[in-house]
């Protein structure tokens, strides 16, 4: 990708599937990587796969943490040289009702991860940036479900839709300062999230979802969605601002 190599990344919730993968694919682009993710051992077993690619570091952090976020961000400047690339990528997910189930705390850890935590990290970045002089790019992770409402995942399309909206408002003041903002959209994607997900339903429930709601008949991988964070960082993509990238396999195409 076009003015990739030499520049300094964040990837937030880079430990594990769709943040693992942006990571490596951002090392092979040439990129200096600085990680994040919740837990120390994931963390460590990451870095220690992905040291063997290229230069990389990172920390434990929650992100839901307003000041771990800023700590973060401002340990990976440092690590990275001058950070100018955010992925900004944790996130959780679990089913739950809406009618039966679903429990206010799990309604606030959603949010406080998802949605809260991905503009703590926006702002301490966009700041640091502003601060710096420096332009930039913040990729936010929404989902498929941000643009239609999933069942049994009321928080989490909720949180999701947030994003989106998050995105563009950021788009809106952040733009005068170079600072490029945008979403992207993943439909069902293959990672320890969702194979946790499915391993609590009947059959081959990726298989099945992808018979019934992926026109290209299949589930994605970490790797497609990786392919469209390492564009949207790019200089390929430098008039593309407050856009909304959906990742789905034609998913949301479908009436
Ligand atoms: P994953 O494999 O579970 O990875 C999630 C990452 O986020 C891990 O690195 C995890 O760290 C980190 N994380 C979780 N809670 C955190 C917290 N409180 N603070 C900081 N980091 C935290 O999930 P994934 O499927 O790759 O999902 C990555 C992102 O893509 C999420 O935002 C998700 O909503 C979004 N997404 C996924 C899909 C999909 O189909 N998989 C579709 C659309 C959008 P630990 O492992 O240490 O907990």
């Amino acid at each position: 990708m076009m003015g990739l190599a030499g520049r300094g990344v964040l990837v937030s919730g880079g430990t594990s599937g769709i943040g693992l993968a942006a990571a490596q694919r951002f090392l092979e682009e040439g990129c200096r990587v600085y990680i994040t993710g919740h837990e120390p051992d994931a963390l460590a077993a990451a870095l220690e796969k992905l040291g063997k690619r290229g230069e990389i570091s990172g920390q434990v952090c929650d992100v839901s943490d307003h000041q771990q976020a800023i700590a973060a961000v401002e340990a990976a400047d440092a690590a990275v040289g001058a950070l100018t690339v955010v992925a900004n990528n944790a996130g959780i997910s679990w089913r739950e009702p809406f009618l039966q189930q679903l429990e206010v705390a799990h309604w606030d850890r959603i949010m406080a991860v998802n949605l809260r935590g991905m503009f703590s990290v926006a702002q301490a970045a966009a700041q640091l940036l502003v601060r710096a002089g420096r332009a930039g790019s913040i990729i936010n992770m929404a989902s498929t479900n941000a643009l239609g409402g999933e069942e049994d995942y009321a928080h989490y399309n909720s949180s999701k839709g947030g994003v989106l909206q998050l995105t563009r408002s950021m788009a809106v003041e952040l733009g005068p300062y170079g600072i490029r903002v945008n979403a992207i959209c993943p439909g069902y994607i293959d990672t320890p999230l969702n194979q946790t997900i499915a391993g609590g339903l009947p059959g081959d429930f990726a298989q099945r979802y992808a018979n019934e709601r992926i026109p290209l008949r299949r589930v994605g991988n970490p790797e497609d969605v990786a392919a469209a964070y390492a564009f949207l960082a790019s200089d390929d993509a430098a008039f593309v601002h407050g856009a909304v990238l959906a990742v789905d396999g034609g998913q949301v195409a479908v009436m």
